[in-house]
């Protein structure tokens, strides 16, 4: 079940500022960088090497593409050429507002 408040109305990737721009149906617009995404990257390797503490960021977070994945979320390709980060809506928020960690483990 999809919050309808929290569905995206308007998405939109500016390549030159690696920066995505998602507008939700309450209105409220969401900015986030390849590199908060990228460290915020919920697939299990990214996870994985988050918890030993291997440094993920380089200068290659920047977002390549973005493509739906299903009705649930959000994939990002980012320019290194990783795309196995996928965004539900929801978490997209969460980073949004400083709570991913919170929406993690929740
Ligand atoms: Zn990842």
């Amino acid at each position: 079940m999809i919050d309808p408040s929290i569905a995206p109305v308007d998405i939109r990737l500016h390549k030159t500022s690696s920066e995505l721009s998602i507008t939700w149906a309450d209105g409220i617009e969401t900015i986030l960088s390849g590199v908060s995404l990228r460290a915020h990257c919920a697939c299990s390797r990214c996870r994985a090497r988050n918890l030993i503490g291997t440094p993920l960021i380089n200068d290659n977070a920047n977002i390549e593409s973005v493509a739906m994945a299903g009705v649930a979320g959000l994939q990002v390709i980012f320019a290194d050429g990783h795309d196995k980060g996928v965004f539900p809506w929801a978490y997209l928020r969460a980073i949004d507002a400083g709570r991913a960690v919170e929406h993690l483990s929740s």
